[in-house]
């Protein structure tokens, strides 16, 4: 850890209002839902929209079965960091196709919520060497990206407005978590067990891993400390940051 230097720079908390766009249940919840507790505690108004139910996640279970009780655990994981409103899209799991349809609907989210700030998964090829990605992660960040800006946009998804939905251009930035190229930290040390409980929430994901079960704290504690000496706190978790707008 000696080594490690400071390259991370604070993410900006001089917002109110953030919206939260993930692919499945639990993709916040391996670092970037202690942030999110922090923030509510600041009395920030944070939303997830969940783009799947994570029903296709459980081998043994049927996803009709699965989505009910994934979409139940998402929604107390959100409790434990002070978020309320938990949206699902009911998009496919496994099979997520970036484009126009995906884009429309996190557009249409964005509009209805008026976030300075949206963040979502990462959306590089890896988490780190060795690392995979996958594509339900990668194209729902990308569609983060784009819709964040076609919300912003009166003549894309024009049929938007017919429900109502006006444009809203307000988002400043999208934060992407899990990033291999992080930019940005926050400092969790007040928050990690908030985090560890948020992601011990997710039971019936973690049964199904049955006697190799990961130790969620100790995984967690790892990803934590090594965000934190790039940030000089002892604990933090990190995010690639995107500015949308340069003010
Ligand atoms: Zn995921």
């Amino acid at each position: 850890m000696g080594g490690e230097q400071i390259r991370l720079k604070p993410v900006r908390e001089d917002w109110q209002r953030a919206l939260v766009v993930v692919a499945h249940p639990d993709d916040m919840e391996f670092g970037a839902s202690a942030a999110v507790a922090r923030w509510t505690d600041q009395g920030k108004h944070i939303a997830y929209c969940m783009v799947t139910s994570g029903e296709a996640g459980i081998d043994g279970m049927s996803p009709d079965d699965c989505r009910v009780v994934r979409e139940a655990e998402q929604r107390e994981s959100c409790r434990i960091v002070g978020v309320d409103e938990v949206e699902f899209l009911g998009l496919p799991d496994g099979v997520l196709e970036y484009g126009l349809p995906m884009r429309r609907a996190i557009s249409a989210v964005i509009r209805r919520h008026r976030p300075e700030i949206v963040i979502t998964g990462n959306l590089r090829d890896s988490f780190g060497p060795g690392m995979l990605n996958m594509a339900d992660h990668i194209v729902t960040g990308q569609a983060v990206l784009d819709a964040a800006r076609d919300a912003g946009n009166r003549w894309v998804f024009r049929e938007l407005l017919d429900d109502g939905l006006e444009p809203w251009n307000g988002v400043r930035l999208v934060a992407a978590g899990g990033s291999p190229q992080a930019t940005h930290g926050v400092d969790i040390g007040d928050y990690f067990a908030a985090g560890v409980e948020s992601l011990k929430a997710h039971k019936l994901y973690f049964e199904a891993f049955g006697d190799n079960t990961p130790d969620m704290e100790e995984m967690l504690e790892g990803f934590a400390r090594m965000a934190g000496a790039q940030l000089g706190v002892k604990l933090a978790t990190s995010f690639e940051v995107y500015p949308l707008q340069f003010l």
